[in-house]
């Protein structure tokens, strides 16, 4: 993959005291290499190999005393500034009500997204309703409706209607009569670009005034991504990018070239098929994603020196039985905490995981765990060794009991998911042969 790729390749690098031009010339020709095995474009690869070239090879990198950091600290850079640098976000209409469109091709997650939006706008405080714009399928304004369902938002439908702009403006006269600040409209997609689709796109576009056009592009299909990103863009003018199934093994190319192809911003990026799978994009974290060099062997090198090793090795043991439970979780953020916080050692890890834990940050850190020690406080024993029991109401009843929003339990839920997720990745040969090594 990318990240294993590039991360053989910062190794040897982080391992020289000085560099030569040849160092650098070898070190970007395996950034070329991964990058396009990523399928990043292949213009955008060569432009951004040679941006980064010249300033690797600038004056203040190779006389520094630490070129190989420098190297690795511009790639990471400019990898950033590639996938927009500060990040962006969803925008409102200033007007307050704001109409929102979803476009992109069929399968990529439109629906899906909707909900998730839908959600993520509840929790930013918004009133969101939602509208079935895919008329071509009775069973899209079902799913649609499904999914509204789920996410506790009213759908609007017209199953007599065939025409998504009058659907649409109902939509919008109906949200706004109830209320509603944010109307979040669903459409058709093909399985590839064709006139008929972008006429009808377009059509909604210039009658119904969407205040964003939201692209929804599969980060698995990669370079046919990159493509219909820049045909949807062309035609449409599109305002963001949401990219999904970032969960699965996406080689992560497809969020770099959309950016740069399109020139738009990646919104939010979904992570899984439930609702709350969808995360705001960090171009930082997403580059050390990319690049897998998130300090990886620095926090196992830190974790050699702090982490009780009998507990770790224990955690691990349960982990491979698959019990690795929230008393092992809670122990080992007190671990964490041992280590210098949170803060710290988020820094250190690959930007998934810093992704996953967006809310948490340096100062919140301390608090965030006296918060996660008290929620799993509130729960059973029973619970604590098998969170796979926690449905809706004994997540209820632990928040009442800890004093804090079921949202907030929810949340300590996936981070102890994630953090197995993690162990199970340390607990593969490759890791602990690397933790021997560190070791020896
Ligand atoms: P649409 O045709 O664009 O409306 O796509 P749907 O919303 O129906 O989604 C197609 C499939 O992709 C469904 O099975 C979704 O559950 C799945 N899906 C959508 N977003 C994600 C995601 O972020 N991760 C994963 N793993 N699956 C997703
Ligand atoms: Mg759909």
């Amino acid at each position: 993959s990318l990240s294993d790729k590039l991360q053989g390749t910062f190794k040897v690098l982080k391992n020289k005291g000085v560099l030569t031009e040849k160092d650098v010339d070898e070190a970007m020709r395996q950034v070329k290499l991964a990058l396009l095995e990523a399928d990043v474009n292949f213009k955008v690869v060569k432009e951004f190999v040679a941006d980064v070239k010249e300033k690797c090879l600038g004056e203040e990198v190779m006389k520094s005393l630490t070129p190989a950091q420098q190297v690795i600290k511009i790639v990471n850079g400019e990898l950033t500034d590639l996938m927009g640098g500060e990040g962006a976000k969803l925008e409102y209409d200033p007007a307050g009500f704001t109409v929102i469109m979803m476009a992109g091709l069929q399968g990529t997650g439109k629906t899906t997204t909707c909900g998730k939006l839908a959600n993520f706008l509840k929790e930013s405080g918004k009133k969101p309703m939602l509208c079935a714009c895919d008329v071509y399928r009775p069973a899209a304004i079902d799913q649609l409706e499904v999914v509204g369902k789920a996410v506790n938002t009213p759908v609007y439908t017209d199953r007599k209607s065939k025409d998504p702009v009058k659907i649409a403006k109902a939509a919008k006269k109906e949200a706004e009569l109830k209320g509603f600040n944010v109307l979040i409209v669903d459409t058709a997609g093909r399985l590839q670009i064709d006139e008929e689709l972008m006429a009808e796109l377009e059509n909604i576009k210039d009658k119904v005034k969407p205040y964003q056009i939201l692209l929804v592009v599969d980060a698995l299909t990669g370079q046919d991504a990159v493509n219909a990103a820049k045909g949807f863009n062309e035609r449409l003018a599109i305002d963001g990018i949401i990219m999904t199934k970032m969960d699965g093994d996406a080689r992560g190319g497809a969020a770099l070239s959309a950016r740069k192809v399109t020139g738009k911003p990646i919104l939010f990026m979904g992570t899984g098929e439930k609702y709350d799978a969808l995360e705001a994009f960090h171009p930082d974290r997403m580059a050390s994603r990319i690049l897998g060099m998130g300090d990886m062997l620095s926090l196992i090198e830190s974790a050699e020196k702090n982490y009780d090793e009998a507990k770790a090795e224990k955690q691990l043991e349960r982990l491979k039985k698959n019990q690795f439970t929230l008393e092992d979780f809670l122990e080992q953020m007190g671990q964490v905490q041992e280590m210098g916080g949170l803060g710290k050692v988020l820094d250190m890890m690959p930007g998934m995981n810093k992704a996953q834990m967006k809310d948490v940050d340096v100062e919140k850190g301390e608090k965030e765990f006296d918060q996660m020690k008290s929620i799993i406080y509130s729960m059973t024993k029973a619970e604590r060794q098998d969170p796979n029991i926690l449905n809706a109401s004994r997540r209820k009843r632990i928040a009442a009991g800890c004093g804090q929003p079921v949202s907030k339990v929810n949340n300590l839920i996936r981070k102890y998911e994630d953090a197995k997720k993690m162990m199970k990745q340390f607990s593969n040969p490759k890791a602990m042969k690397r933790n021997r090594m560190l070791r020896g």
